[in-house]
């Protein structure tokens, strides 16, 4: 085909588009970006960072409290959400900021349009009324929230992309969902002095994880005043004058100021030609790749929450790492998928990495579960009733972790350096023949002796 514009055009500038664009900008590409929204991506727009200043924010209530056992006198603290909204918002307007000069210190060029897809190579600047084409091309355009379509008056509800936004702080907050986003604004809401209940349509909150660090979270944010309702489908939302009431089934109602709808993300695909250029979805509406990164077209390529991976961001920055070293630098790149570590900022929150019992029993059979649930040692002098989960998974054969699940205060920071153990396929014995770090909370997890009854033998009971 005759020269192109560019090399390399990335449509979205989120986590995996930024990160791609920059290094194939760094290797010599002639790169283009485009970003309908602001520069930053889910993460640093309405997700992870925002989310984690949020956290902060709410962790304050118990310092204050814990603070007088220690010998402090803390006035009645008073909260300003205004304030904490504003604080947000000048630090994500700066981090967007970066973002956009990231792309263009490297090289890449950045352009403030949608853009969609004409064909496989000719790409369409919406807001400039232009084309420009491209031998490369990468969708890294996200997802974006999943409300269901039928509850009669969704529309009171708001999602995660809302949330960030809100002028006041409400009194009374109902989370439909029980995943990720569910537990993390539960946990902020309710640190931040608002009432929170939880509607969930299963059994037991976040599917998907480790049974002990579900049964562990439930009963600690339970602790904490939350109001967890497993088994609650909504029916209806109605705005009346006390507020917005929520009918479930067999008509009991639930009352609420905000509704907030954390009920999973879809990828953002629709209207962007994908069609045109010939790339495939899969069933669930997320562009299909192969371990490249790579759709079905050869020269385009999708990376973070637009495939059906893992969503998460730093999976995202590997996946459009590994796409420019395989284009622009000589180095077919597949990123590994297994033993990714993961933190979920409830309170307490839980760092988490490798397969859950669950999933052990299922690929190896049987497993050996170590695991203990204590107070931490600050919780001695102000009485706090929050316990800290550690547990092993461990193969019963070859002694290897196979997974480490963590509910507590410090499991965000420590279950990076577990996943560093795991993926070096350590064992047992190598965690119990590491010195202990005296006095943490972490030196559980190299002092573990006593083999546990599974939490699957437990539930089977
Ligand atoms: P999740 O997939 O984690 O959870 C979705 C929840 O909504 C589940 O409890 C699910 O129930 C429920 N649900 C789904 N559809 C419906 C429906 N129609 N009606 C009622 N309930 C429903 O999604 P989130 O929205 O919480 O987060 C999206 C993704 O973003 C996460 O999977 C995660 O990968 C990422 N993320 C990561 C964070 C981090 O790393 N700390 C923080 C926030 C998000 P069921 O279990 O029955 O399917």
């Amino acid at each position: 085909m005759p020269q192109c514009d560019y090399d390399l055009f990335v449509i979205g500038a989120g986590s995996g588009g930024v990160r791609a664009s920059r290094m194939a900008a760094q290797f010599g590409a002639r790169v283009a970006v485009a970003e309908e929204y602001r520069p930053g991506g889910t993460c640093v727009i309405r997700g992870c960072i925002p989310k984690k200043l949020m956290a902060y924010a709410s962790h304050f209530a118990d310092d204050f409290e814990d603070a007088a056992a220690y010998g402090w006198t803390v006035d009645a603290p008073r909260f300003s959400w205004p304030t904490l909204i504003a604080n947000k918002d000048k630090e994500i307007a700066r981090l967007s900021g970066i973002y956009a000069r990231i792309m263009e210190n490297a090289g890449a060029e950045l352009f403030r349009s949608r853009a969609v897809l004409e064909d496989a190579h000719t790409i369409r600047l919406t807001d400039e009324d232009r084309t420009v084409t491209a031998a490369n091309i990468l969708v890294a355009t996200g997802g974006r929230p999943h409300m269901p379509d039928d509850v009669p008056g969704i529309e009171h509800a708001v999602s995660s992309n809302e949330v960030f936004e809100l002028k006041q702080q409400p009194r009374r907050v109902v989370i439909v969902g029980a995943g990720y986003i569910a537990v993390e604004f539960a946990g902020i809401f309710n640190g931040l002095g608002s009432d929170v209940t939880i509607l969930y349509r299963g059994a037991e909150i976040l599917r998907g994880f480790d049974l002990d660090v579900r049964a562990t979270l439930h009963e600690q944010m339970a602790a904490r005043g939350i109001s967890i309702r497993c088994d609650s489908d909504v029916k209806a939302i109605n705005r009346t004058e006390s507020g917005l009431v929520l009918t479930l089934k067999h008509f009991e109602e639930v009352e609420a100021d905000l509704v907030l709808y954390a009920t999973g993300r879809t990828p953002n695909v629709e209207g962007l030609g994908l069609e045109k250029a010939g790339v495939r979805l899969n069933e669930w509406g997320a562009v299909k790749v192969d371990s490249y990164s790579r759709t079905s077209v050869p020269h385009i390529f999708a990376v973070g929450d637009v495939t059906d991976r893992l969503q998460l961001t730093p999976i995202a920055l590997r996946e459009g790492a590994a796409v420019a070293e395989t284009l622009f630098n000589g180095r077919p790149t597949a990123v590994d998928h297994e033993n990714v570590p993961t933190a979920v900022f409830s309170n307490p929150p839980i760092g988490t990495v490798g397969l859950t019992e669950e999933d052990a029993i299922a690929r190896h059979g049987a497993v050996d579960i170590y695991k203990t649930s204590f107070k931490p040692l600050k919780h001695t002098l102000t009485g706090r009733d929050e316990r800290v989960l550690m547990k092993l998974v461990v193969h019963p054969e070859t002694d290897r972790v196979l997974g480490c699940h963590m509910v507590g205060q410090d499991a965000p920071e420590l279950v990076q350096l577990a996943g560093v153990a795991i993926r070096l396929r350590a064992t047992k014995a190598d965690f119990d023949s590491t010195v202990a770090v005296h006095p943490t909370s972490a030196e559980e997890l190299v002092t573990l002796r006593e083999k546990a009854q599974p939490a699957t033998a437990k539930a089977a009971e």
